[in-house]
């Protein structure tokens, strides 16, 4: 039985558009329809394969950014104008368009809803998209697991998803929002790049033991997790996602000034 999902999982099918939405400046969220989908758990990722008329493939990943009570597998996709894919995806898909797609990948950065330890995400630009999985399955669980989610942006337009993390702030997660280039008059939000003072201060205390997990920028990531261990936290309780050196994912997002 898990031979066969896993070739499941790893068989390319197709997936349909259902919308393609703005999400925030130059993000869009992609909904798609998928037949078959085995369901997928709050954190993996999917791959998409994108094939030109003349038979070249170019393939990256993407997180789930729904959660799995959610009706559509949904990306939220940072278009980088130099990039090959990125824009396709963002700018280039219409509903009913069909994508060639496969997963659910991953088994390490994931969250499951039935632990109880404090939750912790710290996200930087795109790196948001695996926490928008996370904390709507931990709405849609009734979650007792105490949660807050630290996320790096450059300015309030390129915050991901900011209407549902409005929501998740009135339901008692801990949202704070680091802007690090530009903050609108009266921001009550964190102002310029996580350091690893602001990391002590707005995550969970090494004492009550949180569950964490980073994303983002392979820069961001890496040094967000140093502050982390340097705070005390034991690295075997740190989890983190690399969406690689890629502008917009994090890299001129926030990264704290200590290196390793
Ligand atoms: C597990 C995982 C999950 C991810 N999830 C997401 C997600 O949810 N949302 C999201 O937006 N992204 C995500 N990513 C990143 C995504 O996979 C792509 O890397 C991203 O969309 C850029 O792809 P692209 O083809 O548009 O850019 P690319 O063409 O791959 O270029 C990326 C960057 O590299 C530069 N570059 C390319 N080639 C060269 C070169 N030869 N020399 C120097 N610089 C170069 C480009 O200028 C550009 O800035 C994830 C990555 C991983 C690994």
């Amino acid at each position: 039985m898990a031979r066969t999902a896993v070739r499941r999982r790893l068989r390319w099918r197709l997936a349909t558009v259902a919308t393609n939405t703005s999400e925030a400046r130059a993000v869009h969220r992609l909904s798609l329809q998928i037949d078959d989908w085995d369901g997928h758990l709050p954190g993996q990722h999917v791959d998409v394969r994108l094939t030109a008329p003349d038979g070249y493939q170019a393939q990256r990943s993407y997180s789930i950014a729904s959660a799995p009570e959610s009706p559509t597998v949904d990306l939220v996709v940072q278009r980088l104008d130099d990039g090959e894919v990125s824009p396709y995806l963002t700018d280039g898909l219409r509903a009913g368009d069909r994508l060639e797609l496969r997963g659910p990948i991953g088994g390490y950065f994931v969250w499951h809803a039935e632990l109880d330890a404090p939750l912790q995400l710290v996200a930087g630009g795109s790196g948001i998209a695996p926490f928008l999985a996370m904390l709507d399955h931990h709405a849609a669980t009734g979650s007792g697991a105490p949660a807050r989610l630290l996320y790096s942006a450059r300015t309030l337009d390129d915050v991901i998803g900011r209407a549902r993390l409005e929501q998740h702030s009135a339901r008692g997660i801990g949202v704070t929002i680091a802007l690090t280039r530009q903050q609108p008059p009266g921001w009550a939000g964190l102002s310029g790049r996580l350091t690893p003072q602001t990391i002590r201060e707005h995550v969970w205390p090494v004492d009550q033991l949180p569950n964490i997990f980073v994303c983002g920028a392979t820069t961001f990531v890496e040094a967000v997790a140093d502050s982390l261990v340097e705070a005390g936290h034991p690295a075997a309780a740190i989890r983190i996602e690399r969406f690689g050196d890629v502008e917009g994912a994090g890299r001129d997002s926030g990264v704290p000034t200590t290196r390793r």
